[in-house]
């Protein structure tokens, strides 16, 4: 049974209640104890004096494209740029080829993500056969088979009557129905947001409504259901203000946001063109403080990287034609988020574990997002005072496409553990 020793670090536990140096012993995978200057015989040290231990972080909007997009990720690359990113459990969107929504389809990527043996895996399968919009998945098989949520990410649950039935079969099983907030009467051939940068540009907008419309959809669906959903992705002030108020109401709702929405504006797209290309877009000055602000009040509930990785030839078309929407976001999202919110003064290092670690793996009912004797030792290592460069081209992802490829950043992961293993460690 090998044992290992974290040693002098500044614990943060949001779930626990701790905050302070403390030592941490792993023995057979499982977090044994947690106090001071513990000194028992080990067969490994972590030196982490001047480091911040947190319980692992969970990313619950991944795709890692196998199977059927292996030419831009594999799940073994996914997970390595995964645990190199700090997240030692991740949830794949269900938008393969084939569209998981076959129980065979979930067990088959667990197995072989167990076998890679990196971050853990919790799929998140479709809410529709094909993602199609038409009929229903068997929700309980595919949760029988370890589906933790359930989307059609990419594209919106396709209407209110499919909406309604998903959400009554979610809440039989108690795991939330994740949707991607999008209506395509109002985003039809959009590709990127709608305002000055489009206009500029030439090209086709998506409007914030196209997103408003939907999430003010689901939250009437749901409260009339009694059910709980997920909202994927915020990007526009007003979505981020309709879960505010439904959270008032007593909706059982969470949301998630994404490093490039709190960090960037649709001015990306002119330096980095379809790199920055993304659904939803990155939108105004005004809607990026709205999400922060909603990261400050507890409205929003995790940071999710939604790791949308292309390869470089299908990224390399002109920004108005069916390039794919999406960019990479594994391994910058902790040094983005350190920077942009934390070192700002906008939230504390504890509230951003919060979003990272400990409010995802609630969201998706898993236990982890801790860090407590008798939990599974998954834990990350990180230094909030680093200087480094984001450079896609030394990722492990297979892809490049980035917007922050370059950006000097502070705050950096140093080491992931899953299940009392060093699975990554920075040089
Ligand atoms: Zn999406």
């Amino acid at each position: 049974m090998s044992s290992l020793l974290i040693k002098g670090g500044h614990v943060i536990s949001p779930e626990d209640q701790l905050d302070g140096e403390l030592d941490v012993l792993v023995e057979g995978g499982v977090i044994r104890q947690i106090a001071p200057q513990i000194s028992s015989p080990v067969d490994e040290i972590l030196e982490a004096a001047g480091k911040v231990v947190s319980p692992g972080f969970v990313d619950i909007h991944v795709h890692l494209r196998e199977p059927g997009g292996e030419i831009s990720e594999t799940l073994e690359t996914g997970l390595a740029a995964a645990v190199s990113g700090g997240f030692t459990a991740i949830c794949p969107m269900p938008n393969t080829k084939p569209v998981i929504d076959r129980p065979e389809l979930v067990r088959a990527m667990i197995e072989k993500s167990q076998r890679i043996g990196l971050a853990r895996v919790f799929p998140i399968a479709a809410v529709s056969m094909g993602s199609q919009g038409e009929s229903l998945a068997d929700f309980q098989a595919l949760a029988v088979a370890g589906a933790v949520g359930f989307s059609d990410d990419g594209r919106p649950v396709k209407t209110a009557g499919l909406l309604k039935r998903a959400l009554d079969a979610a809440r039989e099983l108690n795991v939330p129905l994740m949707d991607h907030c999008e209506d395509p009467s109002l985003s039809a051939l959009g590709v990127i947001n709608e305002g000055p940068v489009s206009r500029q540009l030439n090209v086709r907008g998506i409007p914030g409504a196209s997103e408003d419309v939907c999430v003010a959809r689901d939250l009437v669906v749901t409260e009339s259901m009694g059910a709980r959903l997920h909202v994927c992705h915020v990007s526009t002030s007003r979505s981020v203000e309709l879960v505010r108020l439904a959270k008032r109401r007593g909706i059982r709702v969470t949301c998630e946001a994404t490093p490039h929405h709190f960090t960037l504006t649709d001015q990306a797209v002119l330096e980095h063109g379809t790199n920055a290309k993304v659904n939803p877009p990155l939108r105004s000055a005004q809607d990026v403080e709205a999400v922060v602000a909603g990261l400050q009040d507890g409205t929003v509930d995790a940071i999710a990287s939604d790791h949308a990785p292309h390869a470089p030839q299908l990224k390399a078309k002109p920004l108005g034609s069916d390039a794919p929407f999406g960019l990479i976001g594994l391994e910058s999202a902790l040094g983005v988020a350190i920077t942009r919110l934390v070192h700002t003064g906008k939230i504390s290092m504890w509230h951003l574990i919060s979003l990272m670690s400990t409010n995802p793996a609630r969201i998706v009912n898993q236990p982890y997002g801790r860090l407590s004797a008798a939990a599974p030792a998954d834990i990350t290592i990180l230094d909030p005072q680093f200087e480094w460069t984001y450079q896609t081209a030394t990722g492990r992802s297979k892809s490049r496409n980035s917007p922050f490829d370059g950006w000097n950043l502070k705050g950096a992961v140093m080491a992931t553990v899953v299940g009392g293993r060093v699975v990554y460690r920075r040089n």
